[in-house]
């Protein structure tokens, strides 16, 4: 992509009321732009990120066996009395609207009482078991505070998947296939070495959920980390129990603050028997279907990703979520303009990313973008340098020049 096409614009300042880093950079730098509070619009920067972090999610569920649905937003509010959270006492973060006639609708805050009234058309017997359904989907959720930038919307978006099993064994097994998954979902985001996966009470049909918590100064949990065994405990049960089925004792785990980036939970049994969900086994006996839920926020991945690599100068992503891997700068007349042009042509024919600044701007306007947008690599092209058949290359992380010949430049990016 050239950066003339692009429409939007970086700016020196965010908005005077944001006061998360995450969104005052990916503001900034021209990723996301602020409708209100806690609600963000994703430009063309940002809807690539948020695609490469949903693409490795993607990936991984549909690895475990997930098909990929989407599911509507607004929502019946039948559906939802069936178990009980349609009471704003029940869910507190609901919003509501009504159609032309009255009728109330919700606007989904989460999907599996509607998912669970979908599959009673298509789950009847023990040999339509188990599925797997998951989508990505914006929900809505009327969060009290929204402070913290993408990391806390009250519009976002989730990857939400649910599992129907035909008993306890058969999603036991799944639940441990999905929390690997999620494992190597964060490590492929570059989350992997801060990230824990976390015991989280797990309601009444199994001891523990697991929550994955990623270390950040900003984070709203806080979590207790062993570090040695690489897990967490977060604070409902830290407070609750004596830890010893763990194999941890208080006195080894370190308090730490850190942000929810997924979860998983076995729902057993209470949205099928709310909604009458059922399936005859090998015997002809009826059962009711064992599920479980998996949710992933890519929004909030993307904020937390975007704070915790920043420096002064702005943005610095992990290459498999940056939107372009190379920033190619062109400074001088018209034979770095051509040699620029033919460089950006052979970078994308090869499939490398490239996002090429063809305009003619102040070298150091276009340094100072291509450190906000935080692109992994710099690589410019002059006059000077032409003469001298070298280019300058420039990792985003360390800032540090090297002078390469085309050969080298083009064997580091390929
Ligand atoms: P939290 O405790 O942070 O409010 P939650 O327990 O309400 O999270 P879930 O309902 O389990 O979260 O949602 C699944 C995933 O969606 C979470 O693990 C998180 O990554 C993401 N998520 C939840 N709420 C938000 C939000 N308001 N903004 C962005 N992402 C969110
Ligand atoms: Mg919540």
């Amino acid at each position: 992509m050239k950066v003339s096409q692009l429409f939007t614009k970086t700016s020196k300042t965010a908005p005077a009321d944001e006061v998360s880093k995450n969104a005052q950079l990916l503001i900034r730098a021209g990723y996301v732009n602020k409708e209100m509070a806690g609600v963000y619009d994703y430009l063309p920067l940002g809807k690539i990120v948020l695609g490469k972090i949903m693409d490795v999610i993607r990936e991984e569920m549909n690895g475990v066996g997930g098909s990929e649905i989407s599911l509507t937003a607004l929502q019946q509010k039948d559906t939802w009395e069936a178990s009980g959270r349609w009471s704003d006492d029940v869910m507190d973060v609901w919003f509501k609207t009504r159609l032309a006639n009255g009728t109330e609708l919700g606007l989904a805050p989460t999907h599996e009482e509607p998912l669970t009234k979908l599959m009673k058309g298509f789950i009847s017997s023990y040999k339509d078991l188990p599925v797997y359904p998951y989508q990505f989907q914006i929900k809505f959720r009327n969060e009290l505070r929204s402070k913290s930038g993408l990391m806390r919307g009250r519009e976002f978006w989730m990857k939400d998947l649910y599992s129907f099993s035909r008993n306890q064994e058969e999603h036991d097994a799944f639940y441990e296939k999905i929390s690997e998954a999620y494992a190597r979902v964060y490590s492929r985001l570059g989350l992997g070495a801060i990230t824990y996966k976390t015991f989280a009470s797990g309601g009444s049909f199994a001891k523990y959920s697991h929550e994955f918590q990623t270390l950040s100064p900003v984070g709203e949990d806080k979590i207790y980390v062993h570090e040695g065994k690489k897990i967490a405990i977060n604070e409902e049960v830290y407070n609750d129990e004596v830890l010893a089925d763990l194999g941890v004792s208080r006195n080894e785990l370190v308090e730490r603050t850190a942000v929810e980036v997924g979860n998983i939970f076995t729902l057993g049994t209470k949205f099928s028997d709310a909604l009458d969900l059922n399936y005859t086994d090998e015997a002809g006996k009826s059962k009711r279907v064992f599920m479980g839920s998996y949710g992933i926020g890519p929004s909030r991945v993307m904020g937390l990703i975007a704070e915790h690599f920043a420096d002064d100068k702005g943005l610095v992503w992990p290459e498999n979520v940056a939107p372009f891997t190379v920033y190619l700068v062109r400074i001088g007349g018209e034979a770095a303009v051509a040699h620029a042009d033919e460089l950006y042509d052979e970078m994308t024919s090869k499939g490398i990313e490239v996002l090429y600044d063809d305009r003619d701007e102040r070298p150091g306007a276009k340094f100072a973008d291509s450190e906000l947008m935080g692109i992994p690599y710099r690589v410019t092209v002059s006059d000077r340098l032409l003469e001298a058949e070298r280019y300058e290359y420039t990792p985003r992380a360390s800032g540090v020049t090297e002078s390469l010949t085309r050969g080298q430049l083009l064997a580091k990016l390929g």
